[in-house]
């Protein structure tokens, strides 16, 4: 079982957020538009056994990581069966999400995917809001990430 590295350590936060492009990595939103700092996501939670490693860690935003909480699974809201949610470091984003046309809304691809979308609340008002001022703006970049 691989040591837990130190929770707060400045560096670690530097590393998993270089990793992340700055950007959350459920919503992608960048960072340098939120109102609040980003913080270090246990995508499987602490109280369920997930260590502080890298393969464990993700960047993510106040709003996603409150959300996701201690959840690891969801229930799609099409076939309502119980799915794990999306793990920014074994599954690749854009295989599970993609944009609306006007690029403010994010769709779930996938049972994975749509279970997120919900669970994480992916397109909470302000960040439909924020899309659309960013997109407006030509800072926000649509993709696979
Ligand atoms: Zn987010």
């Amino acid at each position: 079982m691989p040591t837990d590295l130190p929770r707060q350590s400045p560096a670690l936060r530097r590393v998993v957020a270089a990793r992340a492009q700055g950007k959350c990595e459920y919503c992608q939103t960048p960072e340098q538009f939120a109102t609040q700092s980003y913080s270090l996501d246990h995508i499987l939670p602490r109280a369920a056994g997930g260590a502080t490693i890298l393969e464990n860690l993700a960047w993510a935003c106040l709003g996603c990581n409150a959300y996701k909480h201690i959840q690891t699974h969801a229930v799609d809201p099409v076939t309502y069966e119980r799915i794990a949610l999306y793990h920014p470091r074994r599954q690749t984003w854009g295989e599970h999400f993609t944009w609306n046309a006007e690029g403010t809304h994010l769709i779930g691809k996938t049972a994975c995917g749509r279970a997120t979308v919900d669970a994480l609340r992916l397109n909470r008002s302000g960040l439909i809001n924020l899309r659309r001022v960013l997109v407006a703006a030509k800072l926000f970049l649509l993709g696979d990430s």
